[in-house]
Formats: C-alpha cells, sequence, structure tokens
C-alpha cells in the first residue's frame, strides 16, 4: 500500500519542533516514525554512535529511536536490524540500499531469518563526523523510490542536528558548572586571603617597631639585618595580598607617586635577593645591575619595589641550576623600559599565552607559589599606566620586559 503522507509536511513539522523540544529523544522519535511514515518501512531505527573510537564498531552503536520497538529489544538475541548494512554504511560513510537483500552476495542472518528485502541506510553526518544512522527496512522488494532517497538524507541530517545541538549543549553546561565552581573557589580564596592580610599587618607592624627599638639599643647587627629582612618580605607580601584583593574586586589603587632613582631601587633590591639566598643557592648566580645610574622613573615606590622584587625572586625561583640575573633599563623620550632578564627554564608558548592571568601556574608544581604574583606584576604596572612583556624559550631562559610612561 502506497503511502499518502506528504513528506514535506513532516518535514516542516520536525523543524518546528526542533526549535520547541529541548530534549533529544522526543525529536529522534518524531523523526524515526516520520522516516518509517513516509517510506512504508515496517520497521526503522536510529542508531546512535558511540564517539569513543577505541571500542569495535559494533559495540559503538546503540539505538536512539525507534518505531514499534521494546526498550529491551535492542538489546535481545531477536532483535535483526541487518547488520551487514549498518556497518558497510559506517565504512562507506554515505547512503546504502538494498533493492533485493536475498540477491545480495553476503545477505545477513537477519534478512534471511526476517525474510527482509528492502534495506536503506542513511548515516547521521555533521561537520564530516558520523554521529549515527538511520535505519529501514521492508518484506517488500524495492519497497524504497526516488521520493524516499531524496527526502531520507534531510531526515538524517534533522536528527545529525538534534544529537550535535544536545552534545554542545552538555558541553556548555559542563563549562559553565565549572567555570562557575572555579569563580566559588577563588572568590573563596579572595576572601580568605583579604583576611589573613589584614589580621597580619598589625602583629608584622608590632615585630617592626619592636625591632627597630632593639637595633638602636646596639643589638647584634647582622641578626638584626636578617630579621630585618624577613620582616620586610612578611609586609610585601601582606601589602601584595591586600593589593591583589583590591584589583580582584576592580578597585582602583591608591598610588603615591615620586621620582625614583631606578639604579639605586634595582641595587638593593638585588642586595635583598642575594641575603636572602643560601650560601649554595647564591654561588649558582650572577647578579648584574646594568641599569644606568642616572635612570628616574615616576612610580609608587613600594608598588615599583614589588613588582621588581617579584620578576627578581621568579628569574632566581625558575632557575633551578643558576645563572646569570640580568636588570637593565633604557629610557626614551616616552618613559623607560626595565628588563629582568635569566637563564632559567624558560616558558612553554601555551604557558605564555595565560601568564599574566591570575592563579596560572606554568611549570609543575615542583616550585611552590600562588600563581598570583605576575598578575599582580600586571595589575600595578598597569595602575601605572604602563605595559609588561615577556619573551621566553624553554630550557634557555626568560626576559621580563616593564614600560613604565614618564
Ligand atoms: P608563582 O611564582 O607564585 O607561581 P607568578 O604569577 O609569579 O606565580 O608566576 C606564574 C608562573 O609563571 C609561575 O608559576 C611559573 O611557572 C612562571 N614563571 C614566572 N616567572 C618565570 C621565569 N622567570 N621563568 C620561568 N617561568 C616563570
Amino acid at each position: 500500500m502506497e503511502t499518502t503522507v506528504d513528506p514535506f509536511k513532516r518535514l516542516i513539522e520536525i523543524t518546528r519542533s526542533m526549535t520547541r523540544v529541548q530534549a533529544p529523544a522526543p525529536l529522534l522519535k518524531q523523526i524515526i516514525e516520520a522516516a518509517v511514515e513516509i517510506s512504508g518501512a515496517e520497521r526503522g531505527y536510529l542508531f546512535l554512535l558511540d564517539p569513543d573510537e577505541t571500542l569495535p564498531l559494533p559495540e559503538r552503536l546503540q539505538v536512539g529511536a525507534a518505531h514499534q520497538l521494546e526498550p529491551d529489544h535492542a538489546k535481545s538475541a531477536g532483535f535483526g536490524a541487518s547488520r551487514t548494512v549498518i556497518l558497510k554504511t559506517l565504512v562507506a560513510r554515505c547512503g546504502l540500499e538494498w533493492v533485493d537483500a536475498l540477491s545480495e552476495p553476503n545477505p545477513s542472518q537477519s534478512v534471511e531469518m526476517r525474510g527482509l528485502r528492502s534495506i536503506i541506510c542513511e548515516p547521521l553526518t555533521i561537520h564530516n563526523k558520523i554521529l549515527g544512522l538511520l535505519y529501514l527496512d521492508s518484506q517488500l522488494t524495492a519497497r524504497f523510490n526516488d521520493g524516499h532517497r531524496e527526502i531520507l538524507p534531510s531526515l538524517a541530517a534533522q536528527a545529525a542536528i538534534c544529537i550535535e545541538n544536545t552534545r554542545l549543549l552538555v558541553e556548555r553546561e559542563e563549562s559553565l558548572r565549572r567555570e562557575h565552581e572555579e569563580q566559588a573557589y577563588r572568590n573563596a580564596m579572595a576572601a580568605f586571603m583579604a583576611i589573613a592580610s589584614h589580621d597580619l599587618k598589625g602583629p608584622l607592624t608590632v615585630l617592626k617597631t619592636g625591632l627597630s627599638v632593639l637595633r638602636a639599643s646596639g643589638a647584634d647587627s647582622e641578626l638584626m639585618d636578617d630579621m630585618g629582612l624577613a620582616l620586610r618580605k612578611a609586609q610585601r607580601l601582606v601589602a601584595m595580598y591586600l593589593d591583589a584583593n583590591q584589583l580582584g574586586q576592580n578597585e582602583k589603587l591608591n598610588l603615591v607617586k615620586s621620582q625614583l632613582d631606578l639604579h639605586a631601587m634595582v641595587a638593593e633590591e638585588l642586595h635583598h635577593l642575594e641575603r636572602y639566598l643560601s650560601p649554595s643557592r647564591r654561588q649558582q648566580f650572577e647578579f648584574a645591575n646594568q641599569v644606568p645610574a642616572d635612570t628616574m622613573v615616576s612610580a609608587d615606590s613600594d608598588r615599583l619595589r614589588q613588582v621588581l622584587a617579584n620578576l627578581l625572586e621568579n628569574a632566581v625561583k625558575y632557575s633551578p641550576s643558576g645563572g646569570s640575573v640580568t636588570v637593565s633599563a633604557e629610557a626614551g623620550s616616552d618613559g623607560v623600559w626595565l628588563e629582568v632578564k635569566d637563564q632559567g627554564r624558560g616558558i612553554s608558548e601555551d604557558g605564555l599565552a595565560h601568564l599574566f592571568e591570575p592563579y596560572v601556574r606554568v611549570h609543575p608544581d615542583d616550585i611552590r607559589g600562588s600563581g598570583l604574583g605576575l598578575w599582580i606584576v600586571r595589575r600595578l604596572i598597569e595602575s601605572h599606566g604602563g605595559r609588561i612583556e615577556v619573551t621566553s624559550r624553554e630550557g634557555e631562559g626568560s626576559v621580563f620586559r616593564v614600560f613604565l610612561p614618564r
């Protein structure tokens, strides 16, 4: 009995449903029912292909929707779609039809058992990727005509779009969930750091005052210097975390700018860095201050020291076998370029792309750190109207260049 269904009307109905229905299952069911109805086939299946290519091809197929099929039927022995046609379609990646299955050279078991004559199979393809296939069969010879051959690829395309849309939706939801979790973690970290830094500020100030009193009363000066250095470092870390919290909330930093002698500042920071290193680590490095003696910059002194200290500490921290660490500067008409160069482990291209973002750590966790330093450095420099650049080669070293406008 020939069908009187208007195929194009069904196609339009499906297209309309695609914009309304969220879940893929009812849509796939609608598509297979339409395919069966239009073609007059007795059975119809929409197979979905598992994207895991390590599995054998037959195991990757599962029924996504079927015409008159009980849910468990697909797994039972009585389920007899022609595997031969299905696998051939997947391998050939294009539609396949058997007009009289019994006259084919290798008809499958199911063809004989079920007396199948006509089989037509259309892959569900999107962006050259096969997501599954549309399968129809009938016990009549030459069941399918040119009209069916024309309309079935469109139904297969609708099914492919529906599956791909669902995949994209799931992917997007997953990435939003991950982003949400990461943001929540960062907020919690930021809140914790703000509180901890604030609480630490008080005791550190008391220690600093106590140290000045001790120094004035003639206590051992080398010990005092070491304690002073440690205190300075602790205060700087606290200041850095407080700045980070402020910058994280997009608040402007209160900068107190003055004309600063860059050569002197670099000399001091290098001195502090050297003193802070263990004797064996100190021996591995050669520090050079090549900043010309009269280089002046306009900046907030504490913040510029923080930038310098951070770049210098990183140069040492990420140079496990030592090498030279050189600071140089070049003054131009519009500002000063400051350069910190090391011969350390360098940074990969992937790492460079995200280096100045918060919590980014490029190297495996063998060296401790928060991944906040360079983000703060960038924000501090930008607060001064400047910018920071980096060039690096893995295994050869890195060059950080900071521009401070006049
Ligand atoms: P931290 O050192 O606390 O991890 P930073 O923000 O200062 O955080 O640095 C981010 C990452 O960039 C580091 O974890 C490190 O992988 C890389 N990095 C920074 N400076 C250098 C450098 N001079 N050489 C090689 N890698 C560096």
